[in-house]
């Protein structure tokens, strides 16, 4: 690949006249645009050949990297295989070209898929109902978080302004409790890294609203006192919401519902597959148990589009739970955990295993076992890049120093597997051999090591930026 001619920026490859493309002969005559809305100057856009213009952005698009090209272990984000059907369903122009108030009469297909959905999601989580509307996880959150006080309110309990979220909790669940107004109270963890009950116990009282908890956890660990835990927030008054970003390895084994969770939310793009890279879309229904269903958000027949949730993603989700059907939606849990505990017990003679017992869909080394070489969890994701393989998740979560969070997903094949061992194992040799390569990693991909802090500090984020820091330098 020639780099002086694609790895510019499109504007470096633009010459004054040159054209790609011809717009069609105006059929319409001249319709002049009123002279208060027209732009002042020429919008200032590259001027390239349609073939600069494909081989630019088909050279780009090769420097990525996704699940497409390789193996993807980014803990907490579960980047499972995204069959290509769902995305050939989500394209089909019946549903592609649906418009958000479009009468019901015209779109009953697309509320049926509505419908099937809703009742699937009830199924497998033990919920009675749910709502598509929420984009994200986060949202969700939100949405759930607002039917909690919603519940309280309703019962004239105005003193309920205290969430509980495990120290162990994603960044959001806390985040979520203060955009809702609600105070976050911290609970502790064991040694074992689970929810530590005898904490818990001291915080209940009649000013919890609710207890939020992910399981498995987000150290990919099954919180087994959940009955208690339960029991205990419900005897205080309190909810108990479900974090279902980490669904994935209970599919077909265990419902949240069946647990003693009165609210939830799935995070579809994670469990149910949907391209989510980058901050792409996703979408997080939010279910609830019976009892609780008037507190949903307001639901209309009336319109699909983005009143009713991301639809393409919803779309997607209905697919691969079709697809796979019940039966072998039964075997996503099992094999996500057979694929994590496999790379953890194959590389815990080399990296820190802080938390020893058996795992569900993902776990957390705590940097390499061998700490006088110097080298970092940093140095060893980055090394990683060099050899073809996505970084896992790093320095998260919080509670270990050097954090590694691995996740594997039920996809991979054991070869793939094997081979991401052999490079976790060469990469520690090479840190007591030769630590300098790792550190100063990665040598191979066709940008080297960024620096977090200034990128994050002093973003230069324009074109024109760009250009205004290359002549003052
Ligand atoms: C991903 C994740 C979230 C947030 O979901 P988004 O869709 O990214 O907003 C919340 N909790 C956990 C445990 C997660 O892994």
């Amino acid at each position: 690949m020639n780099n002086k001619l694609y790895g510019n920026l499109i504007f470096e490859l633009s010459h004054e006249g040159r054209r790609g493309y011809s717009l069609p002969h105006n059929k319409f005559g001249n319709y002049e645009v009123p002279a208060d809305i027209r732009r002042s100057h020429d919008a200032e856009l590259p001027e390239c050949d349609e073939l600069t213009v494909v081989r630019h952005y088909t050279n780009h698009s090769e420097n990525n990297f996704g699940v497409d090209n390789g193996f993807y272990p980014l803990g907490s984000c579960t980047m499972k295989y995204n069959p290509c059907i769902n995305e050939e369903v989500a394209a089909m122009p019946g549903f592609a070209n649906l418009h958000p108030l479009q009468p019901a009469e015209t779109c009953r297909g697309a509320l049926e898929v509505y419908d099937g959905l809703q009742r699937a999601l009830s199924e497998i989580s033990g919920l009675a109902k749910f709502t598509l509307n929420p984009f994200a996880g986060a949202h969700g959150e939100l949405t759930g978080l607002m039917i909690i006080r919603s519940y309280h309110e309703r019962r004239g309990d105005t003193k309920r302004t205290k969430v509980i979220v495990p120290d162990s909790a994603h960044g959001t669940n806390p985040a979520s409790a203060a955009v809702c107004g609600l105070d976050v109270v911290e609970v502790k963890s064991t040694p074992e890294g689970i929810v530590d009950v005898e904490d818990l116990r001291s915080l209940l009282d009649d000013t919890v609203a609710g207890m939020m908890m992910t399981n498995p956890n987000t150290l990919g660990l099954f919180e087994k006192e959940i009955p208690e835990i339960a029991e205990l927030v419900h005897s205080c008054g309190a909810l108990m919401y479900y974090d279902g970003a980490n669904l994935n390895p209970m599919l077909g084994v265990c419902r949240p519902g069946d647990m003693g969770f009165d609210v939830m939310h799935i995070n579809l793009h994670k469990t149910f597959s949907t391209p989510h890279g980058g901050g792409g879309p996703g979408a997080g229904p939010v279910g609830v148990r019976a009892g609780l269903e008037e507190l949903l958000p307001g639901e209309s027949e009336i319109s699909v589009g983005p009143y009713h949730g991301n639809y393409a993603v919803l779309l997607r989700a209905y697919a691969y739970i079709l697809t796979l059907g019940k039966e072998h939606l039964k075997e996503v849990g099992p094999l996500a955990t057979l694929n994590a505990n496999y790379i953890k017990e194959s590389l815990k003679d080399v990296y820190e295993l802080p938390i020893a017992t058996t795992c569900m869909h993902e776990f957390v080394f705590d940097g390499l076992k061998d700490k006088s070489t110097g080298v970092t969890t940093m140095d060893v994701a980055k090394r990683l890049l060099d050899y073809g393989y996505h970084a896992p998740t790093i320095y998260f979560p919080l509670l270990f120093h050097e954090s590694l969070m691995i996740e594997p997903t039920e996809n991979e094949s054991k070869d793939t597997i094997d081979g991401f061992i052999e490079v976790m194992r060469r990469i520690a040799r090479e840190a007591a051999t030769e630590p300098e390569t790792v550190k100063g990693a990665p040598h191979y991909t066709p940008i080297g090591r960024v620096d977090d802090v200034l990128a994050a500090k002093h973003p230069v984020v324009t074109y024109r930026q760009m250009a205004a820091e290359g002549e003052s330098k």
